[in-house]
């Protein structure tokens, strides 16, 4: 993200709403600059543990992609993230039962 002076200035304008005392620019910067670089450390932290193995949100068990029965189990995957295993404990009948 490019820190343009537009975004120092609205920096500056939430510093003053957040704690009643104004910033000055160049302190706004760098907290600024500090707290872009924190992000996107952790939005590429973040996508990199994307791209890792899938633990099932329920079992905790790591999911295997050809474990799943059918359409509607990837399709269920895709929605709770839920293993073969744990959508047929949870979802019998092949239907989510009523909440
Ligand atoms: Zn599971």
């Amino acid at each position: 993200m490019q820190i343009t002076e537009g975004r120092v200035s609205q920096y500056m304008d939430l510093y003053l709403e957040e704690y009643g005392k104004p910033i000055n620019r160049v302190q706004a910067r760098n907290e600024l600059t500090a707290l872009v670089c924190l992000m996107e450390s952790v939005y590429k932290y973040c996508n990199k543990t994307k791209n890792m193995e899938t633990l099932c949100p329920n079992c905790r068990e790591v999911i295997d992609p050809d474990s799943f029965r059918d359409e509607v189990s990837i399709e269920e995957f895709n929605i709770s993230g839920f293993c073969q295993n744990c959508q047929d404990l949870t979802f019998r009948n092949g239907r989510q039962q009523a909440n």
